[in-house]
């Protein structure tokens, strides 16, 4: 017989990280200790208060059972909770917020939530691939909004034509940004809110490195912004601020309509976080160790320091970002984003991220992950240096 799947993915870009696994795979093969930079996944470990109360939680039968779909009311109130003191709006836990098997879960599902075919949704260029797999899963049509480092990587909204801001249905952001480490202040999504608002836009903000900050830099919330309550949601997540990827589990918080439709399409899809990981959740969100993550930044700080540091002293442009654990550096002259990225795993077994692997508007910069210990970075740096680019 012959297997046919859908259409749907051949809409994906070719996958451009296969090629760098399979180069990978050769040079561990050939004995190479491999520093890997590639993933922004934390290398801290989740805080031993919230992994005790996950096995207190797990022992409980109670919840062994399926989860509410929407989450605990105990885990939307906290997540409201923990929103209110740190950004300042106000919540209904239960109209307003709804638990989610990770941030990347939501994000995915809320454009099945609001697209229809022929829809544009405006997407950030480079950005975090999912909004635009959710997007043409969808039968959207992806418009980029070419993120440029002389705007501080953040879109233009004036250069929008009128007709596709008339088509466009949603609009993606992502501050404190992956993969650029671009950050914005409040004006900014005052901007981005009264665009959407004048054309009829949801706006969807992906808020995963809120926490992820240095330097007294204080990430703000879309729902800053007047008028945003209108067309907005907000992603958040517990993957980075608590280093908790594994556990999978996030929220999104705002416009009721709004979170009750992605309601809708995942009480179709699945069947919620397991309890005993919302009550882990709800422990980390209520605090009791705001130390620890102070500590972690700290930690991530002192890395980017040495990273930025140590990529200048070698001609690499790079700026130290006020958030995120990510460093967005210009590739030396001669290279694109992957034929640099192809030299520095080959020849200095260093994996790095080429920028185009998220968006055509990527290509001229790496990025690094932060979440290896210094000692890596200044090791991954000397392999680099010697390659006398
Ligand atoms: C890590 C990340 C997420 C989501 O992570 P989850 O683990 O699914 O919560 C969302 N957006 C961006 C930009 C990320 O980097």
């Amino acid at each position: 017989m012959q297997l046919k799947t859908a259409t749907r993915l051949t809409l994906l870009p070719p996958y451009l990280f296969a090629e760098l696994d399979r180069l990978k795979k050769e040079v561990m093969a050939k004995g190479v200790d491999v520093i890997s930079l590639g993933i922004g996944d934390p290398d801290l470990p989740t805080p031993q208060h919230i992994v005790e109360s996950l096995q207190r939680a797990a022992t409980d039968p109670k919840n062994h059972r399926y989860p509410d779909y929407e989450g605990l009311e105990s885990f939307r109130r906290a997540a409201a909770n923990w929103y209110q003191r740190r950004f300042g709006p106000k919540f209904d836990p239960q109209r307003e917020v709804c638990a989610l098997i990770g941030s990347k879960e939501g994000i995915a599902n809320f454009s099945t939530a609001v697209v229809d075919p022929g829809d544009i949704v405006l997407i950030p260029d480079p950005g975090y691939p999912v909004y635009y797999s959710g997007c043409v899963f969808n039968g959207g049509e992806p418009y980029f909004m070419v993120l440029r480092k002389e705007n501080g990587f953040v879109p233009d909204f004036d250069a929008i034509p009128d007709e596709v801001a008339r088509r466009a249905r949603l609009m993606w952001l992502g501050y404190p940004n992956n993969p650029t480490g671009a950050t914005v202040d409040r004006a900014f999504f005052d901007k981005a809110v009264r665009f959407c608002l004048r054309h009829n836009i949801i706006l969807a903000h992906d808020n995963a490195y809120s926490e992820i900050a240095y330097d007294g830099y204080r990430a703000p919330s879309v729902f800053e912004a007047d008028g945003a309550r209108e067309c907005a949601v907000e992603f958040h997540s517990l993957s980075k601020t608590f280093s908790m990827t594994g556990w999978r589990v996030g929220f999104v918080l705002g416009n009721a309509e709004l979170v009750a439709a992605l309601g809708k399409v995942k009480t179709n899809y699945d069947s919620g976080v397991f309890q005993a990981v919302q009550e882990a959740a709800i422990t980390g969100l209520e605090g009791g160790d705001g130390d620890k993550l102070a500590e972690y930044c700290a930690v991530y700080k002192e890395r980017r320091d040495l990273l930025v540091g140590a990529l200048r002293s070698i001609g690499i442009k790079c700026d130290p970002p006020r958030a995120t654990f990510y460093i967005w550096a210009e590739v030396p002259k001669g290279y694109s984003s992957v034929s640099f990225t192809e030299r520095v795993l080959k020849e200095a077994g260093v994996v790095i991220t080429p920028g185009s692997g998220f968006g055509k508007g990527g290509e001229g910069f790496v990025r690094f992950s932060l979440t290896v210990p210094s000692e890596r970075l200044k090791e991954a740096v000397a392999r680099i240096k010697a390659l006398r680019l």
